[in-house]
C-alpha cells in the first residue's frame, strides 16, 4: 500500500473546495461565503480520521455532495453547508445542539432530517415506495432534505464500485426502486438519468455492458446520421437569424434496455436511440414564438408523427419541464425525436425547477425557492393522481378517427382508427394485400390481425404462394380490404366449385341419378347450401361426404317420411326451438324437432341413434344397438327416422395451443399454412412475439372436436423450427 501523502491531499481537499465555491459563485454573497467557510471548516475537522471505502478522505464525500447540489441542482447556500455538513451528526462526535449552536436553527433541522431518513433505511432493509413517500413528508419539512438526500445518493453511486457487492445490490436497487422515480417526481432529469444508468450498472452489470458496448460500437454511424440529419435544418436556422446549439444525444442505457424488455426486441431494433435537441437562446419574450418556428422548420424536412407532438411549452409540466417534443421520420425512414427549447427551458429540464431562479431577478437569493419548494410539496403530497403523470399519459391525437402509419421508406398512410396490419397491406397494394404472409410493426413480428398505432413502422412480407383467406374478413375493418379479399375468396371459389360439379356429376351418377335442374335444387335444399356456387364448392372442397349423398338418395327415394309424420303431429308448424339448442336433427333437412332421449339405452352423443315416432311420448332417441332396437324396427320400420348428432362442424369448440420454438425465416409462414389447410380448422386469433431468436405464438383454434385438434398438432410437430406445442386451457 502507498504510504498517504497527507499535504497532497490537503491541497486536494482544498481545490475541490474551491471548485465548489466557483459553482456557485453567481449565487452566493460575501456572507454566505463566510458561512459555507465555517461549514467546510467544521466538516473537515470532524471527519478528519474517516475514509471511505474508497481509501479517499471521507470529506470528499460532503464536498461532492455540496457540489452536485450547487451545480446540477442549482441550490444556494443553505443548502450547500447543509451538504457539507449533512454526515457529522449521524458518523462524527458531533451532535445536532452542537450544529444549532453554531449554525442556527434553519440548518440544524435539516441535517436532522437527514440523519433521520439515513437512520430508518439503515433500519428498514425493504421499504414500500408510498412508505417512504410519507417518510419523506414527515422527515423533511424542508424539502431541501430531500434534495440534499438525491445529491448523496447521487455521489453514492458514482462511488459504490468500492463497496462490497451485497452492499453494491442493495444500495442500487434502492436507487432504481426509490430515488430514481424521486428524482423524476422532481423533474430532475439528468440525475434520475444517472441513477438509472448506475442502477442498472449495478444490478444488471452485464446487460448494461453489452448496452453501452452496442452504444459505442454504433457511435460513428450515429453521428454521421445527426450531422446529415441536422444539415439542412442548422442551415435554415442560420438563416432566421437563430442563435442556438444543436445536438444529438443518445437515450440513456436504461431507458433502451426498457424498450427493449417491453418490446421484447433487440437492440438493432430499437430505432429511437437518440434525440435531437435544439436549444435556442431567446429572450423570455421570444422563447415560445422560436420554438414553435423551429418546430415549422423541422417539420418542413421531416414529416412529423402527428401523435407523438409533445407541448410542454403552452402546458408545462408539474415539475416544471418545458420542452417540446416531436418525433419525425428522417430521410431513411428511422424515428427521431427531436425536442426544442430555450436556454432557460433546458435549465430546467436538466437540473429540475431550481434552476429557475437564477433568470429571475438578479441578486436574489435561496429564499426565491419557496415557490418552487410548496410546488414540490404538492406533488409529494398528491402522489395518484398528478399533472406529471396524467400530462404524460395524455396521447395528444388531434384526429381520433384517424391513424397515421408510415412505410419502412418513411412514406405516411392515413388509415380508420382500428385498421389492422392486413388494412396496411392492402392500403399500399391490392397485390401485397393478398399476397401478405406476415407483418413486422416497428420492427416486431405480428398477426395480420393486430391493431395498428398512429405512427406505427410497418413492414409487408409477402409471399407468392399465399392465398386470401376467409377468416382475413373478421379483423379487417378498411373496405377496400374487404372487398378485394371477398372478390378474390370469390375467385377461388369458383374454381373449386366448377371442380366441385363435375365431382357431384359423377358421384350421382354412380347412385343412378342425373344431375339436373331439379336434383340441384333439391340438393341445395338438403344441404341447405343456399345456391349453387356454395353447394358446389362443398363438393369441391370434400366437405359433403359420399355417405351424405347416399343418404340424400335414400330419401328422396323415401319421399312418404312426411307423409307418417302428418299424420301423428298435424303438418310441421315452424318451430322456434333453434339448432344451437338440439343436439340431434332429423334427416330430410336436418329438420329440428322435439325429442326425448330413451331410457332404456340413453345415448350419449356421438353414439349411433335413430329416432322413434311413439304414440303418445312423441320421438324418443335410441341407441343404434338398443335392446329394443332390433324389436322396433322390425315391427314399426315406419316410425324409424334418422337421427343424426348436430353436424359436427356446427358444435365449434374453442381451443388454444402455444407453440414456442426458434424463430426462423417462413416459420409464420409454415404455422398459419398447416393451421389454414387442416379442413374444419378456423383461426380465431394469433399472437406471435419473437425474442432473441426464439418464437412463441399463442394461437386460439375453433375446432370440432379433439381429433381435428389432434391432427393438426401431429402436422405442427413436424415442423422442425418449431419445439414445444401445448394445449393452455385459457382461451383469449
Ligand atoms: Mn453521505
Amino acid at each position: 500500500m502507498q504510504p498517504i501523502d497527507l499535504e497532497k491531499e490537503k491541497k486536494e481537499i482544498l481545490n475541490r473546495y474551491r471548485s465548489l465555491l466557483r459553482s456557485c459563485a453567481d449565487k452566493v454573497d460575501k456572507k454566505d461565503k463566510k458561512d459555507i467557510r465555517k461549514a467546510f471548516d467544521l466538516s473537515v475537522k470532524a471527519h478528519k480520521e474517516q475514509r471511505r471505502k474508497t481509501g479517499e478522505p471521507y470529506i470528499y464525500h460532503p464536498i461532492a455532495v455540496a457540489h452536485i447540489a450547487a451545480k446540477e441542482i442549482g441550490l444556494g447556500a443553505t443548502s450547500i453547508m447543509c451538504a457539507l455538513l449533512h454526515d457529522i451528526v449521524e458518523d462524527t462526535d458531533y451532535t445536532l445542539e452542537d450544529i444549532e449552536k453554531i449554525f442556527g436553527k434553519k440548518v440544524a433541522t435539516i441535517i436532522d432530517g437527514l440523519t433521520k431518513i439515513q437512520d430508518v433505511f439503515d433500519k428498514n432493509v425493504s421499504m414500500q415506495a408510498e412508505n417512504f413517500r410519507k417518510m419523506l413528508l414527515t422527515l423533511s419539512d424542508d424539502v431541501r432534505v430531500i434534495l440534499i438526500k438525491l445529491a448523496d445518493r447521487l455521489h453514492n453511486m458514482r462511488t459504490l464500485h468500492s463497496m462490497p457487492v451485497h452492499k453494491k445490490l442493495k444500495i442500487a436497487s434502492e436507487t432504481l426502486y426509490l430515488y430514481a422515480p424521486l428524482a423524476h417526481r422532481l423533474g430532475l432529469y439528468s440525475i434520475k438519468t444517472e441513477l438509472e444508468d448506475l442502477g442498472l450498472k449495478f444490478t444488471k452489470p452485464e446487460v448494461y455492458k453489452a448496452i453501452s458496448e452496442e452504444l459505442r460500437a454504433t457511435k460513428e454511424e450515429r453521428k454521421k446520421y445527426i450531422t446529415k440529419f441536422t444539415k439542412p435544418i442548422k442551415f435554415k436556422l442560420k438563416e432566421n437569424k437563430l442563435n442556438f446549439s444543436i445536438k444529438g444525444r443518445p437515450k440513456s442505457i436504461f431507458s433502451i434496455r426498457n424498450k427493449m424488455v417491453s418490446k421484447s426486441v433487440n437492440f438493432d431494433n430499437i430505432f429511437d436511440k437518440f434525440a435531437v435537441r435544439i436549444i435556442v437562446d431567446s429572450s423570455s419574450l421570444d422563447e415560445k414564438s422560436d420554438c414553435w418556428k423551429i418546430y415549422s422548420i423541422v417539420t418542413d424536412f421531416y414529416k412529423p408523427n402527428p401523435d407523438r407532438l409533445r407541448d410542454w411549452i403552452s402546458t408545462p409540466k408539474a415539475n416544471g419541464y418545458e420542452s417540446l417534443h416531436t418525433t419525425v421520420m428522417g430521410d431513411d425512414g428511422k424515428w427521431v425525436e427531436v425536442q426544442i427549447r430555450s436556454r432557460r427551458m433546458d435549465d430546467i429540464a436538466e437540473k429540475g425547477y431550481a434552476a429557475h431562479w437564477k433568470y429571475k431577478q438578479k441578486g436574489s437569493k435561496e429564499n426565491s425557492l419557496d415557490e418552487w419548494i410548496v410546488n414540490i410539496r404538492e406533488l409529494l403530497e398528491n402522489p395518484e393522481v398528478n399533472a406529471i403523470d396524467f400530462i404524460d399519459d395524455f396521447k395528444l391525437n388531434l384526429y381520433s378517427g384517424e391513424i397515421y402509419i408510415f412505410t419502412p421508406g418513411g412514406d405516411l398512410k392515413v388509415l380508420p382508427k382500428g385498421a389492422t396490419a392486413l388494412d396496411f397491406a392492402f392500403s399500399i397494394h391490392t397485390d401485397i394485400g393478398l399476397k401478405c404472409m406476415g407483418v413486422k410493426v416497428n420492427g416486431k413480428l405480428v398477426s395480420l390481425s393486430k391493431k395498428l398505432n398512429s405512427g406505427d413502422q410497418v413492414e409487408v412480407i409477402t409471399s407468392k404462394k399465399q392465398r386470401p383467406r376467409k377468416d382475413w374478413l373478421r379483423f379487417v375493418v378498411t373496405s377496400r380490404a374487404k372487398s378485394k379479399i371477398k372478390s378474390a375468396l370469390k375467385e377461388d371459389k369458383k374454381k373449386i366449385a366448377m371442380i366441385g360439379k363435375e365431382l357431384a356429376e359423377r358421384k350421382l351418377k354412380h347412385l343412378k341419378l342425373k344431375l339436373n335442374n331439379k336434383t340441384e335444387t333439391e340438393l341445395i335444399r338438403h344441404f341447405e347450401s343456399g345456391n349453387s356456387l356454395e353447394l358446389y364448392f362443398r363438393f369441391g372442397t370434400g366437405a359433403i361426404s359420399n355417405s351424405e349423398i347416399k343418404n340424400f338418395v335414400r330419401l328422396k327415394n323415401r319421399g312418404w317420411y312426411q307423409t307418417i309424420k302428418n299424420k301423428i303431429y298435424g303438418p310441421p308448424v315452424p318451430k322456434n326451438s333453434s339448432k344451437s339448442e338440439k343436439v340431434i336433427v332429423f334427416n330430410d333437412n336436418d329438420e329440428v324437432l322435439d325429442y326425448e332421449m330413451a331410457k332404456c339405452c340413453n345415448p350419449i352423443p356421438g353414439d349411433n341413434i335413430f329416432g322413434f315416432l311413439t304414440v303418445v311420448d312423441g320421438i324418443k332417441i335410441h341407441r343404434s344397438d338398443c335392446p329394443n332396437a332390433i324389436q322396433l324396427r322390425a315391427n314399426y320400420s315406419y316410425r324409424i327416422l334418422i337421427a343424426k348428432w348436430i353436424r359436427k362442424d356446427e358444435l365449434d369448440f374453442v381451443a388454444t395451443i402455444n407453440i414456442k420454438g426458434i424463430d426462423s425465416v417462413g416459420l409464420m409462414n409454415k404455422v398459419t399454412q398447416i393451421i389454414s389447410n387442416q379442413m374444419n380448422v378456423n383461426i380465431k386469433s394469433i399472437n406471435i412475439s419473437s425474442n432473441d431468436g426464439t418464437f412463441e405464438g399463442i394461437i386460439t383454434l375453433k375446432v370440432h372436436n379433439v381429433s381435428f385438434l389432434k391432427e393438426l398438432t401431429i402436422k405442427l410437430e413436424k415442423v422442425e423450427a418449431i419445439s414445444s406445442i401445448t394445449r393452455t386451457y385459457k382461451h383469449n
